[in-house]
């Protein structure tokens, strides 16, 4: 099957027997997300994860949305 990555737009093509491409038949096509894309939001997640700790000790008052 034919997907689009959310992010990048790239197209790219899934198996369409591999358990993502099940997964998305039943889902909108946006949610599919390309390996790049992928790595960078879980580096970016683990990132902010630790920023938010590191914020939570510092000032717990303040929550800054990007
Ligand atoms: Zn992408």
């Amino acid at each position: 099957m034919k997907v689009q990555c959310v992010i990048c737009h790239a197209h790219g093509t899934l198996e369409d027997d591999s358990s993502l491409a099940k997964k998305l038949r039943n889902r909108p096509i946006h949610t599919y997300m390309c390996p790049e894309c992928y790595e960078r939001i879980r580096a970016n997640t683990e990132k902010r994860k630790q920023n938010e700790n590191f914020r939570l000790f510092r000032d717990h008052k303040k929550k800054v949305d990007f």
